[in-house]
């Protein structure tokens, strides 16, 4: 086994999909299976789809095409608007994509009549988040402009929350979506086929029956990949958590200050640092550091371990009141949240189990 590494239980990750996608199926909706937390591992999209997901969402165009390398072959959209630099792979490897500018999907529009292609399109709309989407007023008109692109497939509108803003969201800001789906049926004669109604900070929502009806789609990474809800910070009922576990090993163990000795200056990221000084305390090294994972990403399985610092790949813990017995080569375990499933599984030098 290579260390450091990260172990993911794919096991817990099938159900954690299937409860998912039965608990959106009783209010018909279906789930977009989001893989970008975990850089699209193949084994855990690969659980995601004996779960039940049928299909899939990624921010990057690169994770899209190493799904499509690993013989993924289930309808797969790219979920961040994409660069105009990377128009022709979009076209290419995702079958549809998230959209606020117009520009983007004529780009869009033009590829796929070169390639003899149909492109997806679902037009986002910022209901309150402000992050990515056109304002709800301008919705129906550049609708009517996407409708006259060749080769494109006008597929829905969608909304995200709960990222920029850090606004959740509720029966109102979903039920914008809903009106404006009516909106564009009845001014173009068209059927709104996917009303996209955000992410795993839906299920709660969801769960309270207050989603506004109408909505048809979630797309849902954390849930699945971590059976947890950071933005309102619980986990998912029914889920199973600590789905992925981070091992590395102890370099150095000693009993040292815990006061610094010298004049103090800045850390190794220029940064201010404070002490307090407890004395003598016993202290273990990890192989491990923030060119691998920000601090605040993981934390120790047990609980008696105390994460006090890293510099880019020394990590220092305090073992003092460790109840198991560590020594220099003792494997150490952490759970991790949905930003240390990014860094690591993003970092080469963190092997995958
Ligand atoms: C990341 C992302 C999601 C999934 O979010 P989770 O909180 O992991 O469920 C959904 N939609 C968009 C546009 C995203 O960028």
């Amino acid at each position: 086994m290579n260390l450091p590494s990260i172990h993911v239980d794919t096991k817990k990750i099938q159900r954690n999909a299937k409860t998912v996608v039965n608990m959106c199926k009783e209010q018909g909706i279906e789930v977009m299976g989001i893989t970008k937390g975990i850089c699209a591992y193949t084994p855990a999209v690969q659980a995601m789809l004996k779960g039940g997901v049928a299909k899939l969402g990624d921010s990057r165009i690169k994770n899209i095409k190493d799904m499509r390398k690993a013989g993924i072959n289930v309808p797969i959209y790219l979920i961040r608007i994409p660069m105009l630099a990377e128009i022709e792979d979009t076209v290419k490897f995702a079958d549809g994509s998230l959209n606020s500018e117009l520009i983007v999907i004529e780009e869009l529009s033009k590829k796929a009549a070169l390639l003899n292609k149909i492109h997806k399109v679902i037009l986002m709309v910022d209901v309150g988040d402000l992050r990515e989407g056109v304002l709800p007023e301008d919705v129906v008109d550049i609708t009517g402009k996407i409708l006259r692109l060749p080769n494109i497939e006008f597929e829905g509108i969608g909304t995200n929350v709960g990222c920029y803003g850090g606004v959740l969201p509720s029966y109102e800001n979903t039920k914008i979506l809903v009106d404006l789906a009516e909106e564009i049926e009845n001014k173009y004669g068209i059927s709104v086929k996917t009303l996209s109604g955000g992410s795993t900070v839906n299920l709660e929502l969801l769960k309270k029956g207050e989603i506004a009806p109408g909505i048809n789609q979630l797309r849902i990474g954390e849930a699945i990949l971590l059976g947890t809800d950071i933005k309102n910070l619980k986990p998912i009922p029914g889920t199973e958590q600590n789905t992925i576990i981070l091992k590395t090993q102890v370099i150095e163990l000693k009993t040292k200050p815990s006061y610094p000795i010298g004049k103090i200056g800045r850390d190794a990221f220029g940064k201010t640092v404070h002490f307090e000084d407890k004395g003598n305390r016993k202290r273990a090294i990890v192989a491990l550091g923030q060119q691998d994972c920000g601090l605040d990403g993981i934390a120790p399985i047990e609980s008696s371990i105390e994460i006090l610092g890293a510099s880019s790949d020394h990590m220092i813990l305090d073992v003092t009141e460790c109840k198991q017995e560590i020594q220099v080569g003792s494997i150490i375990e952490f759970n991790v949240s949905y930003g240390g499933m990014l860094d690591l599984t993003t970092s080469k030098y963190i092997e995958k189990y």
